[in-house]
């Protein structure tokens, strides 16, 4: 009988694949995979993971046993690809299983934005109940640019027609038919940054989208548009925004996923030991953007509803039984 090691998984989550996956010894550990928790792959033959594991190449050489990794997520920036096809262990990911979840959330952080939602509750918690610098701006009729029209971007443009905006999108492969039957728009990069009020970022994390929002491109935005980012916090130079933010030239981000947002979660860690001088900066430039009164952040939440992760969970144990039965699916390598 194969084994299959999934790291990172809650309690409920054991339990949910433990009543689900046949034919599998199945181990669970509840921390990400990392040099310190390896050891507990080295007898599987699948590996699961989700985002904050990093199967590098020094991993992936270390898995002896390993032909399957299945991660719990769309993006598999933290799998080094390169290297598992070189050993000839097949991954596979979630291509679709939140689209409506991810797009919901880029609206509640559009809407903290536009509705000072934050501010607000802020205000409420210390008893002040003025409306003082509370006021909002209405998302119909503003033009919203849509970064990556892939199945996330596409349900963000499906609820930004039902509030009325205008849509422009940007993706290296537009689909005209999709864009008559939703009614919107196509440009260039330039041209979306240029006319859009508010502008989400729906690309993946590739070399060619890597700080597609930089010192550059952020010239172009309008002046006073929000930045939307539920995609991966590295599409975003932080210096850029910062910069942006300081001048003005965007009127707020909101910000699910923020470049090193590792170093947020680690940081009584890094406080605690300062010797790693390029950690405590980037906590440091982080915590200078988290601070602001102009930016709203959750924590990488944005797939994270109790229907999105049963439907994870659901194509994870498919993904395996496909492995199993010799007919992979959702192959990314
Ligand atoms: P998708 O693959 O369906 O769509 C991506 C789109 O981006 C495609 O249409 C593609 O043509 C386009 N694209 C690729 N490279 C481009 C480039 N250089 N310039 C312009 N367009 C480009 O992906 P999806 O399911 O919509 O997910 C998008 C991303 O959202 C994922 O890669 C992941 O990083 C992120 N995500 C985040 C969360 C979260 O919790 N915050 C959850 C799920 C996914």
């Amino acid at each position: 009988m194969q084994q299959a090691v999934f790291f990172e998984i809650s309690g409920w989550e054991q339990q949910y694949v433990k009543r689900r996956l046949k034919n599998t010894r199945v181990l669970f550990v509840d921390k990400p995979l990392t040099k310190e928790t390896i050891s507990k792959a080295a007898g599987a033959d699948i590996i699961s993971v989700f985002i904050y594991s990093r199967l590098d190449r020094q991993a992936i050489r270390s898995v002896k046993k390993a032909a399957l990794v299945t991660t719990r997520s769309t993006g598999f920036d933290h799998i080094d690809l390169e290297a598992c096809r070189k050993r000839k262990i097949t991954v596979s990911n979630v291509p679709f299983y939140g689209e409506n979840t991810v797009a919901e959330h880029t609206f509640a952080l559009m809407l903290s934005i536009s509705r000072n939602i934050h501010k607000a509750y802020m205000h409420s918690l210390q008893r002040d109940y003025s409306i003082e610098g509370l006021k909002g701006f209405d998302l119909k009729a503003k033009t919203l640019g849509v970064i990556g029209v892939g199945h996330i971007g596409l349900h963000v443009i499906r609820i930004a027609k039902g509030f009325g905006m205008n849509v422009l999108a940007y993706d290296v492969r537009p689909n005209k038919y999709l864009s008559e039957i939703l009614d919107f728009e196509y440009g260039t990069l330039e041209e979306v940054l240029g006319r859009a009020d508010i502008v989400s970022l729906h690309v993946p994390l590739l070399p060619s989208t890597r700080h597609i929002i930089n010192r550059e491109t952020i010239r172009y935005f309008k002046k006073g548009a929000l930045l939307i980012n539920t995609s991966r916090g590295e599409l975003v130079d932080t210096d850029a925004l910062l910069m942006a933010l300081d001048r003005k030239i965007l009127g707020g981000a909101g910000l699910d996923v923020i470049e090193g947002e590792q170093l947020v979660m680690e940081d009584s860690q890094i406080l605690a030991d300062p010797s790693n001088e390029a950690k405590l900066a980037g906590l440091a430039k982080n915590q200078m953007l988290l601070g602001r009164k102009d930016v709203v952040y959750t924590p990488h939440i944005a797939f994270y509803s109790q229907e999105a992760l049963e439907r994870i969970l659901d194509t994870t144990i498919q993904n395996i039984a496909a492995f199993q039965k010799g007919a992979p699916a959702n192959v990314v390598a």
